[in-house]
């Protein structure tokens, strides 16, 4: 795109329209860190064999089935419009939300197929007496800097040097509210071993993880741990880290299969085809952990709106429906509360089981519970509470 000025304007002008269009550059792009594309160097993947024969790698990038998704001055313009302009009641918490802490002992004592909550898209399930980690993050921050960007809503139940040793990590995508740097540096000496989609394997290593425990898969491939079947499977998203990296390492969903449950876990996605093909092929789930946050119209190419992602739990055959990205970061234009109250409407519209423990509580696969409604009860007391949610927050949770 060109910017043409008339030949009235002096050089100091044209200066000026060009500090300003910088300015306003860096601050759209800025607010599009939001869904994902942060202004940081990344890292750069290797060329490796795997990559360069995925069916999802062409010219040079990875590549969604159904939709080409690319930021361009235009919806990064709608995007940056939308961030300036709407208004919202309630985009944060006034105080932290209800957290129900975890102790190591409990998870050790506990049986099997049962899953708890961390946070955002982070969750720990026990499974076939394997303990397998999802997008574990732990800090304050899901940002490339410590001191800026979407900060937590709660601490997290559990702490990382309170967890018991980790069987598996399985990361979706290397975005920063999903792969935290900080979080899989504390927690790699408990971690056996990484699950993650094509190219991930290479950041990893570049944060010192010993090759040796991480296994990269492309959609449909599959790894297994002792009885447990761990499958990489499609979503429609995007990935990147940094201004250079953009689509470089694959993102993916996980289906997570022992001979008595079967779990699916959606990391990031726009609705698609691919929740049906998943369904056919390993449904039907015991538990759907699907992402219900972050949403917009402007990108639900890549981020599903709350009645996607119940269609998406129906499509794969789930018994129940745990929904994730919400309650942890602001990183859309929506009330903070707002993922779970439509998803609730639209379980109850379509006769969906759908989990909403506070963080920590947790849920039985094969028994869940019926959670209430408690972010209703946080936004009545709320409008009574003078506290600032800084306040209540600590530096640092590790
Ligand atoms: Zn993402
Ligand atoms: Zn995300």
């Amino acid at each position: 795109m060109k910017f043409y000025l008339s030949s009235k304007q002096g050089k100091s002008a044209r200066l000026k329209t060009s500090a300003t269009l910088v300015l306003a550059g860096f601050i759209l792009v800025g607010l599009v860190t939001s869904i994902g594309i942060y202004t940081v160097w990344g890292n750069t993947m290797t060329d490796k064999h795997a990559t360069r024969t995925s069916n999802n790698w062409r010219e040079n990038k990875f590549v969604n089935t159904s939709i080409d998704y690319s930021t361009n001055f235009k919806n990064i313009w709608e995007v940056g419009k939308a961030f300036f302009t709407t208004k919202r009641q309630t985009p944060l918490p006034k105080k932290a939300l209800p957290v129900q802490s975890i102790t190591r002992e409990e998870i050790l004592n506990e049986k099997n197929d049962v899953v708890y909550r961390l946070g955002h898209s982070s969750l720990l399930m026990k499974v076939s007496e394997k303990i397998i980690l999802a997008d574990p993050v732990f800090s304050e921050r899901a940002s490339p800097f410590e001191t800026m960007g979407p900060k937590r809503f709660h601490q997290s139940p559990i702490s990382i040097a309170e967890l018991p040793d980790v069987d598996a990590v399985i990361i979706s995508h290397d975005h920063y509210d999903h792969l935290d740097k900080k979080s899989i540096r504390l927690l790699d000496k408990k971690v056996k071993r990484y699950f993650v989609p094509l190219g991930v394997g290479t950041t990893l290593q570049a944060w010192g993880i010993s090759t040796t425990k991480v296994v990269e898969l492309d959609w449909w491939q599959t790894q297994s741990i002792n009885n447990i079947d761990i499958t990489a499977t499609p979503a429609q998203h995007f990935s990147g880290r940094g201004l250079f990296d953009r689509d470089k390492t694959l993102w993916a969903s996980w289906v997570i299969r022992s001979p008595e449950t079967k779990l699916f876990f959606s990391g990031d996605s726009g609705y698609f085809d691919g929740f049906k093909q998943i369904g056919e092929r390993y449904g039907p789930f015991d538990l759907t952990m699907i992402e219900t946050g972050a949403y917009n119209e402007l990108w639900s190419d890549i981020h599903m709106l709350p009645e996607q992602s119940v269609q998406a739990h129906i499509d794969l055959k789930g018994k129940a429906m745990l929904p994730v990205h919400n309650s942890t970061f602001d990183l859309a234009l929506h009330d903070w509360y707002e993922p779970l109250e439509r998803a609730t409407s639209a379980a109850n519209q379509n006769n969906v089981k759908l989990l909403t423990p506070v963080m920590g509580e947790k849920i039985e696969i094969h028994a869940p519970a019926n959670y209430r409604a408690w972010w209703r009860e946080q936004v009545e007391e709320e409008k009574h509470s003078q506290f600032a949610l800084t306040k209540l927050i600590p530096a640092n949770n590790n």
